[in-house]
């Protein structure tokens, strides 16, 4: 769910609205310009357009404050946010990886309901002070509706919804056992989306066209859900694989003497992107595609491969009991394609991105 349009940045998080979002936006105004139509004909149409398309800003303000509310508490856990993208069926922050306890997860999940119900107190204060009859009590009794709306429907106990997340962060505190939370949160969001479906449906054949909306939603939790299913599923699996498990032996050695040009013709014309580079048979160094790309073709012949290579202490490694996730976590942070194995001060084989990329697949049964 990324991409739109970049509407800002706030706390250093990229905030979106994605195309769909403006379907949300015009159907919010019309239906609450209908309402100012009933409740207030003496008003002028454009009188009524303009606070009519205020409200609906200030639910985007709403949905946007919501999903602020999860990020603050991932970045005070210290889970990177990438984006906020508000779409079709509310908002969505993007977190980088998954928090490290389960008394984080809870925290993150449950901030953003709290923020709606925190919003709906607001609004219905404001309607109060205000009058209900009046222009001003009647939009914020409207928010404060809607904003408790949100609260209860993302309190739904399914993943991924908040209250999915909350279930899942109580499981993983008491069993210990992530994986199996991440499945047993996302089995009951399944069931949920598929109650969405069939009670959207069944309002369908009763003449309500609004039960389509809600089949839709049930149609994308139900997508969300299985999606993370499988998630859980391959980290399950990888979880119980080590570095050696996928270790590949066949380590391309070359010295650090040869050219630039020869490593290019006899490795990467072999279909392999890296080397260990040796000097008198002991390795000095490492050198990929990356680096050879870094040298303007005219230097290929005159530069010798020990002279870009990445200095031995400078390789990352891992031990030969490393579990695959940690690799997999490190080639994406560090941008590297192949980890080199070490044990007892010698490199055994290593571990390439592609052999990574193999057992995720056969996993996840693509392959
Ligand atoms: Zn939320």
């Amino acid at each position: 769910m990324i991409g739109g349009i970049r509407i800002g940045r706030i706390f250093g998080i990229p905030v979106y609205l994605h195309p769909t979002w403006f379907l949300v936006f015009l159907l919010v105004t019309w239906a609450l310009t209908a309402r100012l139509q009933s409740e207030h004909a003496d008003w002028s149409g454009a009188a009524q357009l303009l606070a009519a398309s205020l409200t609906s800003a200030l639910f985007f303000v709403s949905i946007l404050l919501h999903e602020l509310g999860h990020s603050v508490l991932a970045i005070r856990h210290r889970v990177p946010v990438r984006s906020i993208t508000l779409f079709i069926f509310g908002g969505v922050a993007l977190m980088e990886r998954e928090p490290e306890s389960s008394g984080a997860e809870f925290q993150i999940a449950i901030a953003g309901p709290i923020v709606s119900a925190m919003l709906a107190l607001g609004f219905s204060g404001l309607t109060r002070v205000a009058g209900g009859n009046s222009l001003l009590g009647s939009l914020a009794g409207w928010l404060a509706f809607i904003n408790t709306g949100v609260a209860l429907f993302n309190l739904l106990p399914g993943y991924p919804l908040d209250g999915g997340r909350v279930l899942r962060a109580f499981l993983w505190a008491q069993t210990g056992d992530r994986d199996r939370a991440t499945r047993v949160a996302a089995g009951a969001g399944q069931w949920m989306a598929y109650a969405f479906i069939a009670f959207g449906a069944l309002e369908v054949f009763h003449g309500d066209i609004g039960g389509l909306w809600i089949a839709f939603i049930g149609w994308f939790l139900l997508s969300a859900a299985t999606a993370t299913m499988r998630q859980a599923a391959v980290d399950a699996s990888l979880s119980r694989l080590r570095a050696r498990d996928l270790m590949s032996e066949d380590v391309p050695r070359i010295p650090a003497e040869i050219s630039v040009a020869r490593f290019a013709r006899d490795l990467v014309m072999r279909g392999r992107r890296w080397a260990l580079v040796e000097h008198e048979d002991v390795p000095v160094g490492l050198i990929s595609l990356t680096d050879v790309r870094r040298v303007p073709a005219e230097a290929w012949e005159t530069t010798a491969v020990g002279q870009i290579a990445t200095p031995i202490e400078a390789v990352l490694t891992a031990p030969l009991d490393s579990p695959v996730r940690d690799l997999l976590r490190t080639m994406a942070t560090r941008k590297v394609n192949q980890i080199p194995i070490l044990e007892g001060g010698r490199i055994l084989g290593a571990v390439t991105r592609e052999a990574l990329v193999q057992a995720i697949e056969m996993s996840a049964g693509v392959s």
